[in-house]
């Protein structure tokens, strides 16, 4: 049986390109989204009750990993890049139908529009169901992963003289919690597994409408160099 999927909304998030998005959601609270939801879903109707959820499910495209050929083994980063695993033994992008799942906070609810927090999703991406978390149900305290038992442990993050006031003030433009976004998305470490970056290398990245740029003085330590309008 062939069956049409349509998205039921699309993401509006801080995250503007693949890099330095965080493996997972809640791995940086400070992460915002807004889920524009489409017709005929943009009523108040279709989310009446769902100010009673605290987190939400979302079924969501990987759109910008989207391929023909289907993969029977990836390479999670996770893993450090060099040890393939069965497709359904992670939770790697390239993957049959393109599906991604992320568990993230409902922070309100409009007619037509979802207020998200801790969010692992790039702007526009599609959104194809939303479903309340259920705790009873999604919670597992026997559950076990050894290939993934804890969160990626975290490195340090420390800021030039001149980055925290750029960030401070781009957070007051914004009204974002920027400072705490550039924090939280760093410190998950978003060089490429295994690549030794010499000090005066520099990294970027476009959060919301500004770039990020830092180097690492020690390959365990971040430190950021600027926060400025992105071009
Ligand atoms: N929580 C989801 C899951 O388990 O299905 C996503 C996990 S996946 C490992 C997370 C990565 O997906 C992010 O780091 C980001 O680079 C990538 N990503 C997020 N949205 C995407 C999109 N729309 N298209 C392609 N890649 C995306």
């Amino acid at each position: 049986m062939q069956h049409t999927v349509t998205p039921v909304g699309i993401v509006r998030s801080c995250f503007k390109e693949k890099f330095a998005i965080p493996r997972q959601p809640q791995l940086a609270p400070a992460a915002r989204a807004v889920l524009e939801l489409l017709p005929p879903f943009d009523q108040g109707d279709a989310v009446a009750g769902l100010e009673q959820v605290s987190h939400v499910w979302l079924l969501f495209l990987f759109h910008q990993a989207l391929e023909d050929k289907p993969r029977l083994k990836v390479r999670p980063p996770r893993l450090g890049g060099n040890k393939s695993m069965g497709v359904f033994a992670t939770r790697a992008t390239h993957r049959p139908n393109g599906i991604g799942q992320s568990v993230v906070r409902l922070e309100g609810v409009e007619a037509g529009r979802l207020l998200l927090s801790g969010v692992d999703l790039l702007d526009g991406t599609p959104v194809l169901d939303i479903k309340p978390y259920v705790p009873y149900a999604d919670s597992l305290s026997e559950a076990t992963n050894t290939m993934a038992s804890a969160a990626p442990p975290a490195i340090a993050v420390h800021w030039s003289d001149s980055a925290l006031p750029q960030a401070r003030e781009h957070a007051l433009r914004l009204q974002q919690p920027l400072v705490e976004l550039i924090e939280q998305c760093l410190a998950q470490d978003p060089r490429p597994a295994y690549q030794v970056p010499p000090a005066e290398r520099v990294y970027g990245v476009k959060l919301w409408d500004v770039q990020v740029r830092w180097h690492y003085p020690h390959p365990e330590q971040i430190r950021v160099l600027e926060v400025v309008a992105a071009d």
